[in-house]
């Protein structure tokens, strides 16, 4: 009996462990598959509420537990909000409350886990903070939710029914909060990222002007009004402005309007136009470009006439030499008035469209003409023009006209911006690789930060204001010195004054001129 006692009795013990290892086993299961649930739902929504109920339905199927609580950090990682808890909070449960408030916050500051079967005599316990509806809890259990080693909200149980909270309670929250805080963070970031694009919408629909954006694939993912009647009426136009200006600022004719376009492609995002309508520029544009045209010509005709009836003077009346000398005056008159309509023609014209008209001359002629124009002018400042010319000389092939006035210009700014009683030189050297032109004066030069932009058209330094001018003097001198191949370039003198050189191409030497060396 006794033996039968003793092999029952072990049964007996048996049975009872292989009952609890099943239990053991069917609890452990049963987590399993409550976190497997909990997961599903982070994976499968971005909204924090789903996430949530999902959370609350497993958390209440293993805990009899009062109260289930988020707290979230916010986005200053400064203060926690009770995101929701079940049952829901009164008014007082909702305030935002510091990191290191309560036993909540000190989970959230610390990181750490906190089981509290006793929580008031917990040393961060707070009132406010920590309590099941204004009551003091019983018990306590509160896990951080981490992402990337920063705390980014907490998930707490109040009050669990059947006992204290034990160390597998622990255990078990913690493996919820993984999904949960994975869920917290994914929601915020799509939060964030929807508030960035209602942001980027909104801003796209107060433009005027057309804004696109487009994705990788090619789809539009933002199109405010204007782009969208542009999509809408000239998407095959619209499409090539995209793909054919890539990182560039360029006008584009699209229907009957004129626009500036800027595309500008973003690494993951896609490709941005930007538009502008441009087209009442562009017709203000032409006007006075037309005007323009019309005005230089009916200025030219009344001056052609001039030098008409001057030069039948000079032919057939006898003139004393006053009288030779005021009508070669009435001729430089003339000759600048004349530079003067070129140079607002050059206004509106194109800088790369110069035409030259090239024939063989004697530059030292050009040289001696400009030295003779301006002779007044230099008396008048008192001002000593010295012309200094080396090597042998050499016809060259080029437009004698704009080297005059590409020459003129240079000494005239010289005269203009030296003060009275000082010297301008213009030195020109033949050699056969080049024809070097150089003018120097002693007045205050140029400021160095200047000296990249005047050769722009209308810029003016700030001491020139002072003196007449259109600032188109020098990007016209530009314009003709590259016409022909040549360079030129502008230092400050160490002496002080303005040291400007051209170099025209030895290639322009006329060719019998060549013949003859
Ligand atoms: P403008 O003389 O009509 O202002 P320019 O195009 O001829 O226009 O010259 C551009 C600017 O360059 C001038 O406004 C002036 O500031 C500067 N500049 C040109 N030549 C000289 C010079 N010889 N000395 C000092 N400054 C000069």
């Amino acid at each position: 009996m006794a033996a039968i006692a003793d092999f029952a009795a072990i049964a007996v013990q048996n049975a009872r462990t292989y009952q609890a290892t099943d239990q053991a086993l069917a609890r452990r299961y049963e987590e399993l598959s409550a976190l497997n649930e909990v997961s599903r739902a982070v994976s499968s929504s971005l909204d924090l509420d789903t996430v949530y109920t999902v959370l609350v339905e497993q958390v209440n199927h293993y805990w009899p537990v009062e109260l289930v609580c988020l707290s979230l950090v916010d986005e200053q990682g400064q203060k926690l909000r009770k995101y929701r808890q079940v049952p829901k909070a009164n008014a007082r449960g909702t305030r935002p409350f510091a990191l290191n408030e309560g036993i909540i916050g000190y989970v959230a500051q610390s990181g750490d886990v906190v089981m509290a079967n006793n929580p008031e005599t917990h040393e961060a316990y707070n009132p406010f903070v920590d309590n099941v509806n204004g009551q003091i809890p019983a018990s306590m259990v509160s896990v951080p939710l981490q992402v990337q080693n920063h705390v980014v909200g907490v998930l707490t149980l109040f009050n669990k029914a059947d006992g204290p909270f034990i160390e597998q309670d622990v255990d078990r929250l913690k493996a919820f909060a993984n999904p949960v805080a994975t869920a917290v963070e994914n929601a915020r970031l799509f939060k964030e990222s929807e508030r960035q694009r209602a942001a980027i919408q909104a801003t796209a629909h107060t433009l005027s002007q057309p804004l696109l954006i487009i994705d990788e694939a090619g789809d539009v993912l933002v199109a405010n009004e204007a782009a969208t009647v542009l999509l809408g009426a000239h998407m095959a136009q619209l499409f090539e402005a995209i793909s054919s200006g890539i990182g560039q600022t360029m006008e584009t004719k699209i229907g009957e309007k004129t626009y500036l376009s800027t595309a500008e492609h973003l690494a993951e995002v896609g490709t941005i136009l930007v538009m502008q309508d441009i087209t009442y520029v562009k017709q203000l544009e032409a006007d006075r470009e037309d005007f323009l045209h019309m005005l230089s010509h009916d200025l030219k005709n009344p001056l052609t006439a001039i030098m008409g009836w001057k030069s039948l003077l000079e032919r057939t009346a006898e003139l004393d030499s006053r009288g030779d000398r005021y009508l070669k005056q009435i001729g430089v008159a003339v000759d600048r008035m004349l530079i003067m309509i070129e140079q607002l023609l050059y206004t509106v014209t194109d800088n790369s469209s110069v035409s030259l008209m090239k024939k063989p001359f004697d530059f030292n002629k050009v040289v001696e003409r400009v030295q003779a124009d301006v002779a007044g002018a230099a008396l008048n400042k008192a001002i000593s023009l010295t012309c200094a010319i080396t090597g042998e000389r050499y016809d060259i092939e080029a437009d004698e006209n704009r080297l005059y006035h590409m020459l003129l210009n240079l000494v005239d700014n010289a005269l203009k911006y030296s003060p009275r009683e000082t010297a301008v030189s213009v030195q020109v050297e033949y050699a056969t690789e080049q024809l070097t032109i150089q003018v120097l004066d002693e007045g205050a030069g140029i400021p160095e930060d200047d000296l990249a932009f005047v050769f722009e058209k209308y810029f003016r330094g700030d001491k020139a204001k002072a003196q007449p001018g259109s600032g188109l003097g020098l990007s016209a001198v530009r314009v003709i010195v590259q016409a022909h191949g040549g360079s030129i370039g502008v230092v400050n003198r160490p002496e002080g004054g303005a040291h400007f050189t051209v170099i025209l191409p030895g290639s322009l030497r006329a060719v019998s001129e060549t013949a003859d060396v």
